[in-house]
């Protein structure tokens, strides 16, 4: 499974990738990474297998693959029908496709899957006018466009999201060219590129897009071409927000705060607004602080994240708490039953907290990241893999239609942004779990599986084997060429260390007796403890093995009492994992269910391995209920489920 047909190594512009500022931190590739996990395997393999052809099939089936067609058709003055979708970025889904599919490739070659990328490249490529602007809705007919998309090019880019589209196209571009070596998406991207840096700058029309995505496409385009003009671009969209002086406030539903447009960006101190929105801006913003950089940006996010964490995230990790223009609500505005949460707002919060870690190196980003991935990004798909939550509630009465006119799951939307998401999201997470840093390896998510790192020019290959996150034994086994120096840095999470999600918002009703321990070859071995992981630090020999043990009780939460729909309520959680009740596991109705008498070691919690249940799952049972994986409720028809019990 390791991509060693990767044959991309990205051209070297004169003296521009050797020494240009970087994250002090490096992830290691995806592709550098097999997961061989037992719980992460069958979700990537379902992706592949399932998500990833449902998503393309649904492209086609609901015309926005056909949208490409006819704006080709348009171009080449042949007859074509109209533009079929309800809003002008539904572009976007294909591209998404796109990402998902050529990541996929990138470690599992499938000679069809190839083809048929291609054959949809040359249909993107087709749609793209002469000076490369691409947006088929206004190609296909320019004067009858979408109300959203306003008359002309660029004249209504509160809503038209043109630059948004132009930002998913050029995470696609990369993410096919560095998996298949292939120049035809990039070269799509970099002509639109070339297009929007004649017309928006310094020296040029001082404008953005109201949502942002714009700004991670041209670092990652900056990544990849070496050229320095990508990133300067994404600073000058970022600098424009907030700054009006040639255009009135970005607005929507009478919201100032909507498109994150109220205040200069590096001024700007908390969470607001369209919650999707911001997750892409604030990674954007930790691209450009870290690629030119720009200090004050990495300031800002970090006010903007304490915000987060004390007061607007959800114990799923779920972001957004009103269906009113998915945003954040005020602090402590975290309903249960109404709660937006939208899936794309935890895959964008973990692609910023990854972003905050690499500029760090602190693992209370890794412990919101994790947090999300296992709950709240997670429970949006189902475990076939082809039904989806955009909304994801931590409670429901089984009536209210709260995904988006369903109360489950559904295989599509009319804004379908969060299946495609999903699907260019799984192929990536490997990339997730290592990182380097000179003689530094993080070891940051527990997966079994192997990882090739190069640390300072030489290899050091990592076996990890875990049956996380049902248990908390982790074994590494490192293999080293010849002895050497070097750090290993285990992330210890915050679960076991009394704190949730990095902040005080949550906590656990008692202090655990149980710490973490970790030897070496067998042997107790002492070790530093520096921003949340535990470091040794030795010259290692081949075949050196490092065990950790993490006790992972069954402990019930507690939130702070400001949260008003989880005052006299408890939660329950074990390891990174939240749970919830849904009713058909509990003898009575949930909203009766009290969770009483629970103490520290989890004495009044059993837990219990069911393979033969969703998957395969660890359930606890309470006084009267079953408790299941939040990210797994709702996979067995519809019904009530509460995260939090009355106590
Ligand atoms: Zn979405």
């Amino acid at each position: 499974m390791k991509a060693s047909h990767l044959k991309a190594s990205p051209p070297k512009a004169p003296g521009a990738m050797n020494t240009r500022v970087d994250y002090p931190i490096t992830p290691v590739p995806f592709h550098s990474v097999v997961i061989k996990d037992r719980f992460w395997l069958p979700r990537l393999e379902t992706n592949r297998t399932v998500t990833i052809p449902a998503v393309l099939r649904k492209c086609e089936e609901f015309g926005r693959v056909d949208n490409f067609r006819k704006a080709a058709r348009q171009l080449a003055g042949l007859p074509h029908g109209p533009y079929v979708g309800r809003m002008p970025f539904e572009d976007t889904d294909v591209y998404k496709a796109l990402e998902g599919a050529s990541f996929s490739l990138a470690v599992h070659p499938d000679g069809a899957l190839d083809a048929s990328v291609d054959d949809l490249i040359r249909l993107v490529a087709g749609a793209q006018e002469p000076d490369g602007y691409l947006y088929t809705n206004r190609t296909i007919d320019p004067a009858h466009t979408l109300p959203f998309a306003g008359p002309e090019r660029w004249s209504n880019l509160v809503m038209s999201h043109e630059l948004y589209n132009c930002g998913h196209l050029y995470e696609a571009a990369c993410a096919h060219y560095l998996a298949t070596g292939k120049t035809s998406l990039l070269d799509v991207a970099r002509r639109s590129a070339a297009l929007i840096r004649s017309v928006f700058g310094p020296d040029a029309r001082h404008d953005t897009c109201g949502h942002q995505i714009v700004e991670m496409g041209l670092a990652r385009l900056y990544r990849v071409t070496g050229d320095r003009g990508f990133i300067e671009a994404a600073r000058f969209f970022l600098e424009q927000r907030g700054r009006h002086d040639s255009r009135p406030v970005y607005m929507y539903a009478d919201n100032p705060r909507y498109s994150q447009d109220h205040a200069p960006v590096r001024d700007q101190r908390t969470a607001v607004g369209h919650a999707v929105r911001a997750m892409y801006m604030y990674s954007g913003m930790a691209d450009v602080a870290a690629l030119l950089p720009e200090e004050s940006y990495a300031r800002a996010l970090q006010e903007i994240w304490r915000d987060v964490v004390s007061s607007k995230i959800y114990l799923t990790g779920g972001l957004g708490a009103r269906h009113q223009s998915e945003a954040f609500g005020d602090a402590w505005e975290l309903p249960n039953d109404t709660a937006y949460a939208e899936t794309c707002a935890a895959i964008g919060s973990v692609m910023w907290n990854h972003r905050l870690f690499l500029l760090t190196g602190d693992s209370s980003c890794y412990d919101v990241l994790e947090q999300t991935l296992y709950n709240g990004l997670l429970s949006g798909v189902s475990l076939s893999g082809d039904e989806f939550f955009y909304v994801n509630p931590l409670e429901s009465d089984g009536a209210f239609r709260f995904n988006h006119g369903s109360a489950g799951r559904q295989p599509w939307f009319d804004v379908s942004c969060c299946p495609t998401n999903l699907c260019r999201f799984f192929p990536s997470l490997p990339g997730y779990v290592y990182a380097v840093a000179a003689d530094a390896v993080y070891v940051n998510l527990f997966a079994s599986g192997s990882a090739d790192i190069d640390v300072e020019g030489s290899p050091v290959r990592i076996v990890q084997e875990t049956s996380y996150p049902w248990s908390g034994a982790v074994r590494l086994r490192i293999s080293v060429p010849e002895r050497r120096r070097l750090r290993l840095l285990l992330r210890i999470p915050g679960w076991s260390q009394e704190r949730i999600l990095g902040g005080e918002l949550y906590c656990f009703e008692k202090t655990s007796t149980e710490q973490p321990s970790l030897s070496v070859n067998g042997e107790a071995a002492g070790f530093a403890f520096e921003k949340g992981y535990a470091i040794l630090r030795r010259e290692w020999r081949d075949n050196d093995v490092v065990e950790l043990k993490i006790p992972m009780p069954a402990r019930s939460v507690l939130c702070d009492p400001r949260v008003a729909g989880n005052r006299g309520k408890a939660a329950i959680q074990r390891g990174p994992l939240v749970y919830c009740v849904e009713e058909r596991d509990s003898g009575a109705p949930v909203d009766s269910l009290r969770l009483v008498g629970v103490d520290s070691s989890g004495s009044d919690l059993e837990t219990r391995w069911e393979p033969g249940l969703l998957g395969g799952v660890v359930t606890v049972r309470g006084p009267g209920f079953t408790a299941v994986p939040y990210y797994a409720w709702a996979n067995r028809g519809t019904g009530p489920m509460r995260v939090w019990l009355r106590l």
